[in-house]
């Protein structure tokens, strides 16, 4: 039997489980003894463990040291003993992520208020210049020109700035590039004299969905193209904050913070998540690994009729239509790709070089 001063040793160990609404931050605390057989009191390992919870961002473990007495004569071989640790917590008022709290994809899901769905809708009167580019052009099969001059083209945004009383909102361009390729790009102005720009904010679409009245009517906030890159497939929109529909057809209240780019550098095996709106379905999140950092346009489709020379992040996630212009965020949930498309169980996204290189031209950056 030992006798003199008793150390103890404490250690959270990762095991974490969350539903949607609020997480459980869990985890195992492994308590080393110095000395197995050691009789330790209550006090001194109540204080172990509370203080080392706290300084791992385990406010909980408060609640794993009211260790039963008995325990601490548990014959344990390794001179530990566990104990579980749990915590409910609202997701908004989470920590940051470490490698012992909340995992990536809970961190990175409240990004989903700088998301936007956005629908280009044609104007009433558009299809005649419409179909008018779409034979001057010829990259469109003729049989299908005439259904495009009256569809509408969805994708999704997300917010690049908010300093100003206005939000710019940056998505890709290709929903629209049966309207323009590198050699006869189109302006932001003649898309504007074509096309209607409905958007919808999280916030917005969440209160319509928790409202359970009968023919109830989606109602679209009304956004601007200011900027189009027709080679690195992006568009850039401006919407006033006081025009984002809310609750109740009141200006939305709540904030859309702009993400910002990544100051990591892209590796392959990185991991890295996507937060897209395909039509009615927002919040559809996926996590997956960087698989090659810097494909060439070639690399991914056989033909390229636009002639776009962005440089693309290869994925190891499903896309679908109507997701692209989604971010590609980081760990520390900054940007460092907007999704151009995917195939054969992958997707590409717009390098961040590219998308940094448009937003400083566009005064979005500062170099
Ligand atoms: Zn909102």
């Amino acid at each position: 039997m030992g006798v003199g001063p008793a150390r103890v040793k404490c250690a959270v160990l990762p095991r974490e489980r969350a539903n949607q609404s609020s997480a459980v931050i869990g985890g195992t605390m492994l308590v080393r003894l110095a000395c197995p057989s050691h009789h330790i009191s209550s006090t001194l390992l109540r204080g172990a463990m509370v203080a080392q919870g706290q300084h791992q961002g385990l406010a909980g473990a408060s609640a794993a040291a009211s260790v039963p007495w008995s325990l601490l004569h548990s014959d344990q071989p390794a001179g530990a003993l566990i104990f579980s640790v749990n915590q409910k917590k609202d997701l908004h008022q989470m920590a940051e992520p470490t490698i012992f709290s909340n995992p990536l994809e809970k961190w990175i899901f409240h990004k989903t208020e700088s998301v936007f769905f956005v629908d280009f809708v044609p104007k009433e009167d558009a299809d005649v210049k419409i179909k008018e580019i779409l034979d001057q052009l010829e990259t469109v099969p003729e049989d299908k020109r005439e259904k495009l001059t009256f569809e509408d083209k969805c994708c999704t945004g997300f917010v690049v700035d908010d300093k100003s009383q206005e939000l710019k909102v940056l998505c890709s361009a290709h929903c629209l590039d049966h309207l323009f390729t590198s050699g006869n790009p189109i302006s932001a102005h003649e898309i504007g004299d074509l096309y209607d720009i409905n958007i919808i904010c999280d916030h917005y679409d969440h209160s319509f969905r928790k409202d359970k009245t009968v023919d109830k009517i989606r109602y679209y906030s009304r956004a601007h193209i200011v900027q189009i890159d027709c080679e690195k497939d992006l568009i850039l929109l401006n919407v006033s904050k006081k025009n984002v529909l809310g609750k109740n057809g009141r200006a939305c209240r709540h904030s859309h913070p702009a993400l910002v780019p990544s100051k990591r550098h892209l590796e392959p095996m990185e991991k890295v998540l996507m937060v897209s709106w395909p039509p009615f379905r927002p919040r559809t999140v996926a996590s997956g690994k960087v698989s090659h950092c810097d494909r060439e346009y070639a690399d991914t489709s056989k033909t390229d009729l636009v002639g776009y020379t962005m440089t693309l992040v290869e994925v190891n996630i499903l896309s679908e239509p109507g997701g692209s212009g989604a971010p590609l965020l980081d760990a520390d949930a900054n940007f460092t790709g907007v999704l151009h498309g995917g195939a054969d169980g992958c997707s590409w996204f717009i390098s961040l070089p590219d998308i940094c290189q448009a937003l400083t031209s566009w005064g979005i950056l500062t170099q």
